[in-house]
């Protein structure tokens, strides 16, 4: 049996340079996240990337201050040298870039950053500064036949001769293996930082920082296969939900919901009669109690 170059390994030669004379083919330019908005709920989607203008969102969530903050400061730890890098470091860099929105009052606010200086202290102790990851919040692309994808990952650390995607998580629940394997978001992430660094990739990582734990999945050419394609049919659906509106479909029937508890913590509840009859959460609700929180 011959051994199949994945189509993100492929020459490096964009396809529409191989078809001198054919019209050029259009791509659909997306991130894990614009694809999974749409597989969560076509209707959030419609509301995030086809209305102009867009619904108004909601009030910012506190659980998601929290998490864009500690992110930062993981990323500002290794903007430092690493003679620097130490936990000491760490209540400066967080103060520096804390997201103060969504919290209750203050008091809230005050507990939950000593929470996250208390993970970000436990998960720093574990690391090599001298260690440089390949790449912190680095962007990383990729083109298939129908695909210019895109997307920012965590760290792309460099093990040996291969890649591995890391991705920080600060929900309550830790993910566990199946989660890893799962995330169509870091299969496409492997597959971009192996197209862009021209290195094998296939070990995705989710780190959680409130309990250290690292859930882990080893993809292969298959699995990672499995993931673009199923990326690409999201794209072609998006496709002909986009075309259906343009040929008269009325939009809510194009792009349906997709309801569930999920809806509590939509950004278009208030825009949407079917997630109007979710139970409403205050902004600062997953912070008090995140074991309640199935946000998608
Ligand atoms: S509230 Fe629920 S059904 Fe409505 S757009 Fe948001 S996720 Fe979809």
């Amino acid at each position: 049996m011959g051994f199949v170059v994945p189509r993100w390994q492929d020459s490096g030669v964009d396809n529409e340079q191989l078809g001198l004379f054919a019209p050029p083919r259009r791509l659909f330019t997306c991130t894990p996240s614009k694809l999974g908005s749409y597989e969560d709920c076509p209707r959030r989607y419609r509301f995030s990337y086809v209305d102009r203008p867009a619904p108004p969102k909601g009030p910012p969530w506190a659980h998601n201050s929290l998490g864009a903050s500690v992110h930062t400061a993981l990323r500002s730890w290794y903007g430092l040298p690493a003679d620097r890098r130490a936990t000491a470091a760490l209540p400066t860099l967080l103060k520096a870039t804390w997201v103060r929105e969504g919290y209750r009052d203050e008091e809230q606010e005050r507990e939950v950053f000593r929470r996250a200086l208390g993970w970000l202290e436990s998960y720093v102790d574990g690391l090599d500064p001298d260690e440089e990851p390949l790449g912190v919040e680095r962007t990383v692309a990729a083109r298939t036949e129908t695909l210019a994808l895109s997307g920012r990952v965590d760290r792309i650390d460099q093990r040996g001769d291969e890649l591995v995607i890391v991705d920080y998580k600060t929900g309550r629940t830790g993910p566990g293996p199946d989660d890893a394997r799962g995330s169509r978001a870091l299969a496409l992430y492997a597959i971009a930082a192996e197209r862009v660094f021209r290195k094998r990739c296939r070990r995705v990582e989710l780190h959680h920082l409130p309990t250290g734990t690292v859930a882990a999945h080893e993809h292969t050419d298959q699995s990672l296969e499995r993931h673009l394609r199923r990326a690409e049919e999201t794209a072609a659906d998006i496709v002909a939900a986009e075309s259906a509106i343009t040929a008269g479909t009325p939009p809510d029937e194009a792009f349906p919901v997709a309801a569930g508890p999920w809806c509590s913590w939509c950004d278009y509840r208030k825009s949407c009669p079917t997630g109007q009859q979710a139970e409403v959460k205050d902004p600062w609700t997953a912070v008090d109690r995140p074991s309640q929180v199935d946000t998608r």
